[in-house]
């Protein structure tokens, strides 16, 4: 067979928030066309209009802005083979439907739900297939003439595969091999409904695929059951030979105990199950989201892609392009993946340290604005390299580093107790005269001078620093003395001081 070019897609339901399971559906589809010198598609499979969602599109577009997954084709995007919106496509699909009808592949049923529920209350485990569609009300079982009097009328109606029985159907998936189901366990699925004019998500899901030369369909495992109907839509079509290749991609399981991950999981262990911040239209809940938690989103994208893949050794930290060199869908797991969302935070914290640290400082900018803070921007900079190994989220610099920014106006009483002797008030006042007495306030320029005098008064080394730490940072916190008075600069080290011996006598 001639290798076909690498074309695959995402294509979500506009139907709420975008699951993390899908952003890690549409980073694998990414990293596979990115290797192949591919195409990526981006198309809104939106054919069941109870469940449009409004605004779900735009969330799924700007998470995938955000988290620096970019499409070649597709809603927003443009493309030859557009329109993208399964919407926008109907005429395609009616001419489909009909192929199938003509060449008797499918038929038309004209069944009520109340016929329907009527069959299943009268036979047990009814399925409308083989066996059963010879007593229903469709176009195999009416006449000609009858079928289309009602049609003429106006009758609703929907298209249903005609699935011939006891036939073995082989899906060849790339990550789980070859799955083999007997054609009789499937119902004769509905195609397309009448109601809407719209066909239903297997119908232009096949078509869409195939008319997009789709070389490979990689998703969640939820989908593995439609692919031997799926298969089967290929052959009716007579599209065997351009068939996209199947990877069905591993769950996301609970961080914990069994089953797939649900969003009830991260609201109980506090952890975002979307990609960005979610306001549900139709309830107005808000759901929290890895941007406004404050991931950084190449963090997300490390985190997500070695959920289910590995690069056969322990490298664990991987930028998006190491990432497309290494990933390989023959590695991914069959089994699911457990979300182990505390992995999520320290890569965070890997990604917080690599990070140079004037990209860190611009996103702890915000934050010291919230708190009222504006200061120069050097100055954030040199505290965010001081700090920054300190915290998995930007945010937590505040609170490991809010001192360089604000004085402090309360002592912390356990500090104080401890560490606060009686000559405490009397050294510190010497020490703020030795200190204003440097001319050369740097760090090693204040070591040498303060040790000296340390020294040469008997002083003891830890009972000086310890008071000192206390009267700049309020608390027994912080980094290296020096490091913190060098920051504040020689005005506010003795401003500090000079409250300090005041409050604390
Ligand atoms: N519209 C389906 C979804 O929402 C797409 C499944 C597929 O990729 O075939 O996930």
């Amino acid at each position: 067979m001639s290798e076909r070019k690498v074309r695959v897609r995402f294509a979500p339901s506009p139907t709420g928030a975008l699951h993390i399971g899908g952003v890690r559906t549409a980073l694998y589809n990414y990293l596979f066309a990115r290797q192949h010198g591919g195409e990526l598609i981006f198309r809104i499979e939106d054919t069941d209009s109870n469940r449009f969602v409004p605004g779900a599109e735009e969330y799924i577009l700007e998470s995938f802005k955000w988290l620096g997954i970019h499409f070649d084709e597709g809603v927003s995007f443009g493309g030859e083979h557009g329109p993208y919106r399964q919407s926008e496509r109907r005429e395609i699909y009616k001419k489909y439907v009909q192929v199938l009808l003509d060449s008797g592949k499918a038929y038309i049923a004209f069944d009520t739900p109340e016929e329907l529920d009527a069959k299943r209350a009268e036979i047990a485990n009814f399925q409308y297939d083989a066996s059963t569609r010879g007593m229903m009300r469709n176009s195999l079982t009416l006449p000609k003439e009858k079928v289309d009097a009602l049609i003429a009328e106006g009758k609703q109606y929907v298209v249903r595969f005609k699935i011939e029985p006891n036939e073995d159907v082989h899906v060849n998936d790339l990550i789980r091999g070859e799955v083999v189901i007997n054609s009789s366990i499937l119902d004769d699925k509905v195609l397309y409904k009448s109601a809407d004019e719209l066909p239903t998500y297997h119908l232009a899901n096949i078509v869409d695929d195939h008319l997009m030369e789709v070389s490979h369909v990689i998703r969640g495992e939820e989908w593995l059951p439609s692919a031997p109907l799926h298969v089967l839509l290929y052959r009716a079509f007579g599209w065997e030979d351009t068939m996209p290749q199947f990877a069905h991609l591993p769950l996301l399981l609970k961080p914990e105990g069994n089953g797939k991950l649900s969003k009830r999981d991260g609201d109980r262990l506090g952890f975002p199950v979307f990609p960005l911040e979610w306001h549900d239209p139709k309830t107005g809940e808000i759901s929290s989201g890895y941007r406004e938690s404050g991931y950084l989103p190449e963090a997300v994208i490390n985190f997500l892609a070695l959920l289910g893949w590995n690069p056969g050794n322990d490298q664990e930290v991987m930028s998006m392009d190491e990432l497309i060199n290494l990933f390989d869908l023959h590695r991914c797991s069959k089994s699911g993946a457990k979300f182990d969302y505390k992995k999520g935070i320290w890569f965070n914290h890997q990604y917080i340290q690599q990070k140079p640290n004037e990209e860190i400082a611009k996103l702890f900018v915000p934050v010291l604005k919230s708190h009222g803070v504006e200061a120069p921007f050097d100055k954030v900079v040199t505290v965010v390299g001081m700090m920054k190994d300190r915290v998995s989220f930007i945010r937590e610099l505040w609170d490991v580093a809010g001192f360089f920014f604000v004085a402090p106006t309360e002592y912390d009483e356990k500090t104080v107790k401890k560490r606060w002797k009686e000559d405490s008030a009397k050294c510190m006042a010497e020490l703020a005269e030795v200190l204003a007495g440097i001319d050369d306030f740097s760090i090693e320029g204040q070591e040498k001078v303060v040790m000296d005098w340390i020294a040469e008064k008997g002083y003891h080394t830890g009972n000086i620093m310890n008071a000192f730490r206390l009267t700049l940072v309020g608390e027994g916190k912080g980094p290296h003395m020096f490091d913190i008075s060098w920051v504040l600069g020689k005005e506010e080290t003795l401003a500090r001081m000079k409250r300090a011996i005041e409050v604390l006598k």
